[in-house]
């Protein structure tokens, strides 16, 4: 039966890197499920799985058993290709290391998306990208290079890019991890606001303690395996 409750569903996922003797097996048998509006932490150590299991949850990668459902869609017979629109179309990524290209400016920067999608950002979506600017508290620094920006304001810039498309879901893989732990908050800060007040699932990939201690459900994984989910 289909929870029509959840964002994102994984069933008896396992997913492997290698062959034979090498084989990693980076995630094990994951049940999960991700309600709507939902926000979250995976935590675990360095290897245990994080970036595999939201690659997988952000259609970047396929499993190699198991199902992966998203907006009740089984994304198990669909191919990486066939899966880019249900990408763009619902889920935004937040990464470590920002991944913003060096040579655009912030408002360039959060334009892509839209362009991708066959959207060029002038006239309403000039608004959607001014609007974004401003709810990561960054209208005055829309013509900056990533360059002239500090490590906090470029993150911004790499959420309002995952934002701009209206998603589902952000999933963001350690986002604080190359942040002094002050920036670190606020970022997690921002991404709560958001989760609050737009009703955005958000999933983070952490084992940074000050993300750890803001957010009430945290799921532990380890050795590819989820130990115990804690809700308080
Ligand atoms: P985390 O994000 O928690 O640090 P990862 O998901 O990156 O963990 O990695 C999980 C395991 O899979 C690790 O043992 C890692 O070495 C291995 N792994 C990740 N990506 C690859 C890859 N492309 N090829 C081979 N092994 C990989
Ligand atoms: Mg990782």
């Amino acid at each position: 039966m289909m929870n029509m409750c959840a964002i994102a569903e994984m069933v008896n996922v396992c997913k492997y890197y290698g062959k034979g003797a090498g084989r990693v097996d980076a995630l094990v048998d994951i049940n999960l499920t991700f309600s709507k509006g939902e926000i979250c932490v995976l935590a675990g150590p360095s290897g245990s799985g994080k970036s595999t299991l939201l690659h997988l949850l952000g259609c970047i990668d396929k499993p190699d058993q198991g199902k992966i459902i998203i907006n009740g869609i089984d994304t198990t017979n669909k191919t990486l290709e066939k899966l880019s629109s249900l990408r763009i179309e619902k889920i935004g990524f937040v990464f470590q290391t920002f991944n913003l290209l060096p040579v655009l400016t912030a408002y360039e920067n959060i334009e892509l998306p839209l362009l991708f999608k066959g959207e060029d950002g002038k006239g309403v979506l000039k608004n959607r990208i001014d609007e974004v600017l401003e709810k990561v508290g960054l209208q005055d620094r829309k013509h900056h290079y990533p360059r002239e920006m500090s490590g906090g304001q470029q993150q911004r810039v790499a959420i309002a890019r995952a934002l701009v498309t209206e998603p589902a879901m952000i999933l963001a893989d350690e986002p604080t991890a190359n942040l002094d732990s002050k920036t670190g908050e606020s970022i997690i800060d921002l991404l709560l606001k958001l989760n609050i007040n737009d009703k955005v699932t958000v999933v983070i990939s952490s084992h940074d303690s000050v993300v750890l201690d803001r957010i009430e459900k945290v799921i532990h994984i380890f050795d590819g395996r989820i130990l115990q989910t804690r809700d308080r």
